[in-house]
């Protein structure tokens, strides 16, 4: 049109011929519900349906890229992966179209939903959270997921890629999956940090923590008083609880130390499973409350974050397995919570001069104190 109308130049008729082609080849297989609304003068955006032009357009666009051929500055021709590749795609598109209409009778398809820019888009979110997330082992990639998947995901695009924005909707209300109990008016954590939950720099493990048994044993303490709340009032004498939650050929020293009246049994024997995932949340939310002491419902991050990094698949009580991990995750958090606020109280009232120096709120509270004590 515009070479008839003399605003393009005679010579550049087969490059626009060429754009065409590649601008109709692209249409054909880019077609979305989005996409053929905003441009309807395009046809080929539309669905493909028995009626529609696709399965003709492909079929022509297939004679022209068998007759396509390259050539190299020397002269020489040869064919190039992109046309091989793309007479495979429109051989396998029309099969599979054929095949959706013949035996699954369905008639009218969305092309866009066999564009993997979503799962490109997915993987460039990956990639780019926590910085240059580049390489990620599986057990980071995991992570990562969760994370986004938590976050929301915050962007649907993946910066710098080559292809277009995606309009996969997130899960908008997972949030509420975890923050349930919440009134609405309440606000929420809003970005889950990265650190936290790969947690490589803050879980110590359970092995080093062995080798120092006041540290060992007051965990096991911590972890026998949670679990024995938890059987006084979740799973009671359910013999699979009983079975997987404790350890029944109570090996562990430091308790056993404790107990004076060996033939009373006052303590309890918590499974080693559950002494390792306690130290872990035991780190994990320390770190949390340092930094974070004043965030605005701290517990319900808290919780975010234990359903990432924990592992409950030793507990195999499927009728209580979940009331018993809720339960659980709750008191460790009071506990811990309760805790703090009263170690935080006793800086503030000179009881207590060794607190933890990167702890904001305590460094503060000191020197609340130091200003304020009468000499
Ligand atoms: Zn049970």
């Amino acid at each position: 049109m515009y070479i008839e109308k003399g605003i393009l130049a005679k010579e550049s008729k087969e490059t626009a011929e060429v754009i065409l082609f590649f601008d109709e080849l692209f249409d054909s297989v880019n077609g979305s519900y989005y996409g053929s609304k905003k441009k309807s003068w395009k046809p080929l955006l539309g669905p493909v349906t028995p009626t529609s032009s696709h399965q003709k357009y492909w079929t022509d666009a297939r004679k022209v890229f068998k007759s396509m051929k390259f050539y190299t500055k020397n002269g020489k021709s040869g064919v190039v992966p992109s046309i091989t590749n793309w007479l495979q795609t429109l051989e396998n598109l029309d099969l599979l179209m054929k095949k959706l209409a013949t035996e699954h009778n369905l008639t009218s398809i969305w092309i866009r939903h066999f564009n993997q820019d979503p799962l490109e888009n997915f993987f460039g979110c990956v990639r780019s959270h926590g910085v240059r997330n580049v390489n990620p082992t599986c057990a980071g990639f995991e992570v990562a997921f969760a994370a986004l998947l938590i976050n929301n995901l915050s962007s649907n695009h993946s910066p710098g890629a080559n292809c277009e924005k995606d309009k996969c909707v997130n899960i908008k209300s997972l949030r509420n999956i975890f923050f349930e109990n919440r009134v609405a008016s309440s606000p929420v954590p809003t970005e889950i940090d990265f650190r936290h939950i790969t947690s490589d720099d803050i879980i110590v493990g359970i092995e080093l923590k062995k080798n120092n048994p006041k540290v060992i044993a007051q965990l096991e303490y911590v972890a026998g008083y949670v679990l024995r709340k938890t059987k006084t009032k979740v799973f009671k004498n359910c013999p699979n609880c009983n079975n997987c939650l404790f350890n029944n050929i109570k090996e562990i020293t430091n308790i056993a130390v404790k107990e004076y009246k060996k033939e009373k049994k006052l303590l309890t024997y918590p499974a080693t499973e559950l002494v390792a995932s306690f130290s872990d949340m035991q780190d994990v939310i320390i770190d949390i409350i340092k930094f974070n002491a004043a965030m605005p419902n701290i517990k319900n991050y808290i919780k975010t974050v234990f359903c990432m990094i924990n592992n409950y698949n030793y507990i195999t009580c499927q009728m209580h397995k979940k009331d018993v991990i809720m339960y659980m995750e709750d008191l460790i958090c009071n506990f811990f919570l309760f805790n703090w606020c009263k170690d935080t109280n006793r800086v503030l009232k000179g009881s207590r001069t060794d607190y933890d120096k990167n702890d904001e709120v305590q460094k503060m509270c000191y020197d609340y104190y130091i200003k304020r004590r009468r000499n």
